[in-house]
């Protein structure tokens, strides 16, 4: 057909429009198990069973002990726009079930070999249907207890693109875990359990609270460190568990939020956590958080996605504000430089006190940097030009501009530092976080935490690649014994050998619990087994690539493991941290290309000075 004449329109055939539908709702395995999961809740079920091979990959199965689908109305279940769940448009604002679009069966039907077998309390036997990429091949009776079993196999077998784009079966199998983990702490009544490739891996009694279910889902050890908060205005509730500032994570996987029940991925409540607990946790690190938010079906778009996971929320200030209150009245967040003096005695509500109008502006201008960022409002990131220039007394202003990040010449900025006939002043630290030295042509100035990070990064990443390298091991005066969640207990197995060679001893202690006996002696945030956690955390991050894994090992290994900024440091300490430092081969930056240091030559000091 020649490029430049238009193809007759035509009206796509319903094999192919159930495909393309497919491709919106139905990403990857855990798409399917989502919609899955929810037909059972929707179907009244106190009991559902998932079970996964391949990842999902090769087979996903639900188990319910719900109402059932009778025996005449099993090929409507996979017709688009079947549902049971809504009789005409006015229901569509109001409805509360999960369902309702009528698309999820047929999507998946149409991209699969699809299996339903089912029975509804008045029949005697139930019935079973088969349909291959959204044909059905054969419908007969078929012998089940109450409730439906929905298999799906070779998912994306015809659509090879979706193929293409599935990650590895460990990956997949972490988003499912996520998946279910995300629905089942919102029902906690209901038991959960998870089997892949022949292995439970989750299994959830029914629990008579949220805290009980996150202590399954989270462990103790976060669930200790987490307190309730909630807050009711104007016909919107909020509530829920949060971690006091105590325990924090270093990503937000441990943050569940929902809305009317239903999880959801908001950047805007994200957002709004962060702000609450901006002034008592340290950048880089969150809170757990399960949040709750009950908001009249109307004023909601769950439908925006697909996939309705991304909610469109009309998000007003106040719900935003809300939130912020809800989690610093319930967690104590309030920092004691916003705390008036006898803060602590009942507030009085009406005449809100210097402090509080203040943290309430901080809070509407967070809200507009959000606003802004997020939707691009008229007032666009400065220009460059007229950024504020630095306020530091030495380098004020220029610093960005004639300093630079010392990859110029690594050569000789290697000769030069370590050089040490020219090291006669000692070493000094700045602001507890930057090393001053001299060197033969100047001054170089060392981010401590940066550079601990490329020497924890090289030294682990040799042993790791020899085996024959002797990594010393600290042996654990008191062995420590971690309880894992399901997720990390993924991860630990997936890395045990990795985790091993870099210095680790751990054992398994039986169901979901470690016992640490020993730890790398390079290792100087152990923080009684939290560092570990923090490893498996950053692993077990849905999405990595498999042959990512082994780098995503040593770089959170060497970020966890680094000193912070912060630390004191001796100035025998500075000294073995340069040296170390120039001992790897990469020594200007760290794993994740931040500068280790920044130099200034005698020649610009002198050209600043007006020498030259
Ligand atoms: P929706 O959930 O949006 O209604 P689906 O395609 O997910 O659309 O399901 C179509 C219909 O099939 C549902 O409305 C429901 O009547 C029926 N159904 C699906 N799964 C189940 C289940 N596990 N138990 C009972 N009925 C189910
Ligand atoms: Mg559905």
């Amino acid at each position: 057909m020649p490029a430049n004449t238009q193809s007759p329109i035509r009206i796509l055939d319903n094999a192919s429009i159930d495909r393309i539908a497919a491709g919106e709702v139905i990403e990857r395995p855990a798409s399917v198990v989502k919609e899955l999961v929810e037909n059972a809740l929707d179907a009244g079920a106190t009991s559902v069973r998932v079970t996964i091979t391949g990842g999902g990959l090769t087979s996903i199965s639900v188990e319910d002990d719900g109402h059932g689908i009778p025996f005449r109305e099993l090929p409507l279940a996979f017709e688009r726009h079947a549902t049971s769940k809504i009789g005409s448009a006015a229901d569509i604002v109001s409805v509360a079930s999960f369902g309702f679009r009528g698309e999820a069966l047929a999507s998946i039907a149409s991209v699969s070999r699809c299996t339903l077998v089912s029975r509804v309390p008045d029949e005697e036997i139930g019935g079973m249907i088969r349909i291959i990429g959204g044909e059905t091949e054969r419908r007969e009776p078929a012998a089940r207890n109450q409730g439906t079993t929905i298999t799906v196999e070779d998912l994306f077998y015809n659509t090879p693109a979706r193929r293409k784009f599935a990650k590895t079966p460990a990956a997949e199998t972490k988003a499912v875990i996520s998946t279910v983990n995300s629905i089942a702490m919102a029902y906690p009544d209901i038991r959960w359990r998870l089997d892949s490739d022949g292995t439970r891996v989750l299994d959830y009694l029914p629990a008579d609270s949220l805290p009980a279910r996150a202590r399954e889902i989270l462990g103790a050890a976060a669930t200790e460190h987490m307190a309730r908060f909630s807050r009711e205005t104007g016909g919107l509730a909020i509530g829920g568990l949060a971690s006091r500032p105590t325990y924090t994570r270093p990503n937000r996987m441990q943050q569940f939020v929902y809305v009317n029940r239903r999880p959801v991925k908001s950047r805007a409540i994200s957002q709004a956590v962060q702000i609450a607990y901006r002034e008592v946790i340290p950048p880089g690190r969150h809170p757990a958080v399960i949040l709750f938010l009950e908001i009249p079906p109307g004023e909601v778009d769950v439908n925006v996605h697909p996939a309705k996971t991304e909610v469109r929320l009309m998000l007003e200030r106040s719900i935003f504000g809300a939130i912020v209150g809800a989690l610093q009245d319930g967690l104590d967040l309030k920092s004691a430089s916003t705390r008036q003096p006898g803060a602590d005695a009942p507030a009085d509500e009406a005449s809100p006190d210097a402090a509080a109008r203040d943290r309430l502006a901080a809070i509407a201008r967070a809200q507009d940097d959000y606003l802004r960022e997020t939707f691009g409002a008229s007032t666009g990131p400065v220009p460059a030009s007229d950024a504020p220039r630095g306020q530091g007394l030495l380098f004020s202003g220029s610093v960005q501009s004639s300093s630079r990040p010392a990859s110029e010449d690594p050569d000789r900025l290697l000769a030069d530092v370590t050089d040490s006939t020219h090291r006669q002043a000692p070493f000094w630290q700045l602001h507890r976080t930057f090393i001053c030295t001299q060197t033969r042509g100047g001054l170089v100035i060392i981010d401590q935490h940066n550079s601990h990070e490329r020497i924890l990064y090289n030294e682990a990443k040799q042993a790791m690649q020899d085996g024959s390298v002797h990594v010393s091991i600290q042996q654990l005066l008191f062995p420590v014994h971690l309880e894992l969640t399901a997720l990390q207990i993924q991860a630990f197995q997936a890395n045990s050998s990795g985790l091993a060679r870099l210095g680790f001893a751990i054992e398994p202690f039986g169901g979901q619990s470690i016992i640490v006996q020993g730890i790398p002696s390079s290792q100087k945030n152990w923080r009684d087994g939290e560092l570990l956690l923090d490893i498996l955390d950053d692993l077990s991050d849905a999405g990595q690539a498999e042959n990512a894994v082994q780098n995503d090992l040593l770089a959170s290994f060497a970020c966890h493991g680094a000193i912070r900024a912060g630390a004191v440091l001796t100035v025998p300490e500075m000294q073995n941290l340069v040296d170390r430092l120039f001992a790897t081969d990469l020594p200007l930056s760290c794993p994740h290309g931040r500068p280790t240091l920044i130099q200034f030559s005698t020649e610009e000091l002198e050209t600043r000075f007006g020498r030259r």
